[in-house]
């Protein structure tokens, strides 16, 4: 297994494999990319550019997609998926951050979820097709996916939610159709507490058979803004970790908003002891060992 950071600000925290530095996020702002962290950008989701051109949100029978629309789980505003002159500048601007970082990691590259999009050309595009309705937003999406993997000379990792069931309904994700492309998936997984692991563990296990790349998942330690008595608690984190571990990942990564974020949590894994002791006999001994390395970083 690979351990990563998955980061708002360009700085790498000590005691990882690897680090993911997000580029550009869903709330649409570009900081610079880094030679040693991977890039991730958040494609569709995009508020700048939906505040700068309001006629390209997603269109559905439930509302655009704009984040305050309550029918989706949709945290920020999404664009619509055919929209030409914004898919042409990703594809330039992916292009151009891949030859300043190690890769990409994708997010939302893909339709806002069931219903979308409904906007004129969407459906000029869908009659002019011939194919069913699902069918056609699985070729939209499958297409602009190869355009990116064109484009991207290095790592290419790709996004999924946490639906291992229906992502193909919802947002015209079809798991081997994305596996062509990607060199692996990273299934975002993020709760403000993971009281309960077994579902994760399930969802572990769900993804893992069904992808036929690497599998990562990513874990929520501490967000923009967060309140830290609302944050995920450590003990949770280690004990999710173990068990998800156990059920084949390739590796996990920690979104903090900032790396001093991940040293603190680094520090409440350390003193977590007995509960490091009890996870002993949970069959993922490796990510004990991962945790364990943290101990001198802690001092
Ligand atoms: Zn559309």
């Amino acid at each position: 297994m690979k351990f990563g950071t998955y980061v708002f600000e360009p700085k790498k925290a000590e005691g990882f494999d690897f680090h993911l530095f997000r580029v550009k996020p869903e709330v649409g702002r570009r900081l610079p990319p880094v030679a040693d962290m991977y890039s991730n950008i958040a494609i569709f989701g995009d508020n700048v550019t939906a505040r700068n051109h309001p006629d390209w949100i997603s269109q559905s029978p439930l509302g655009p997609a704009w984040r305050t629309n309550d029918n989706f789980n949709v945290r920020w505003d999404i664009l619509c998926a055919t929209q030409p002159e914004h898919r042409a500048e990703q594809l330039d601007y992916i292009e151009d951050v891949a030859r300043h970082s190690p890769g990409i990691w994708t997010n939302s590259h893909h339709f806002a979820d069931h219903g979308h999009c409904t906007c004129p050309r969407c459906n000029a595009l869908w009659k002019k097709s011939g194919l069913s309705w699902l069918e056609w937003r699985r070729k939209e999406i499958t297409d602009y996916i190869a355009q990116i993997r064109e484009r991207v000379k290095n790592e290419l990792v790709i996004s999924l939610q946490p639906d291992p069931v229906n992502s193909y309904e919802r947002y015209g994700i079809d798991f081997d159709d994305m596996a062509k492309y990607a060199d692996a998936f990273n299934v975002v997984m993020f709760s403000k507490n993971y009281a309960t692991p077994w579902y994760w563990e399930m969802l572990c296990r769900a993804f893992k058979k069904l992808l036929k790349k690497p599998v990562y998942i990513s874990l929520y330690v501490f967000g923009p803004g967060d309140n830290p008595a609302e944050v995920p608690a450590p003990s949770e984190l280690v004990t999710l970790s173990v068990r998800a571990g156990r059920t084949g990942i390739d590796g996990i990564l920690y979104l903090a908003d900032k790396a001093s974020q991940l040293w603190d949590f680094q520090k409440a894994v350390v003193d977590r002891v007995e509960l490091r002791q009890k996870l002993k006999t949970y069959g993922c001994q490796e990510v004990l060992d991962f945790f364990a390395s943290w101990e001198k970083i802690v001092e």
